[in-house]
């Protein structure tokens, strides 16, 4: 007699809770398993596997899927820590552009004499 193997199943996500109803069950080598369309979070070392019902974000940079944990808020865009770090190193390098730019503006200012130095050397052909 052929046991009748069940084509689908409700599975339960371990992370959310959400039952997940008529979900397809595969079978291999290694039994029935169900195929419920998870994603993994793409952060170095989580592997945190999330359902579609489960917490999660896409990176406004870098298109990825991540658990909320990496969400970092960027000016209005959902960003993932990685890229939010990149973010601040390019600001960063920003801020020390404009620093330069502004001390070859300072440098450039001091050529011009300041007020004494015109008072001084109007005094000098006085004398
Ligand atoms: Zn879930
Ligand atoms: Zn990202
Ligand atoms: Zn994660």
């Amino acid at each position: 007699m052929i046991r009748r193997l069940p084509s689908s199943t409700t599975v339960t996500c371990k992370r959310c809770k959400t039952v997940h109803l008529n979900v397809p069950v595969e079978y291999d080598e290694d039994g029935p398993y169900a195929e419920l369309d998870t994603e993994m979070c793409s952060e170095d070392g989580c592997m945190k596997e999330l359902c579609p019902s489960c917490q999660q974000f896409v990176c406004d940079f870098c298109q990825l899927t991540f658990c909320t944990e990496h969400k970092v808020l960027d000016g209005g865009l959902e960003v993932c820590s990685e890229c939010a770090r990149q973010s601040v190193d390019e600001g960063a390098e920003e801020l020390a552009e404009a620093r330069e730019a502004e001390a070859v503006e300072l440098a450039a200012s001091r050529r011009i004499p300041s007020f004494d130095e015109v008072l001084a050397m109007a005094q000098e052909v006085v004398r």
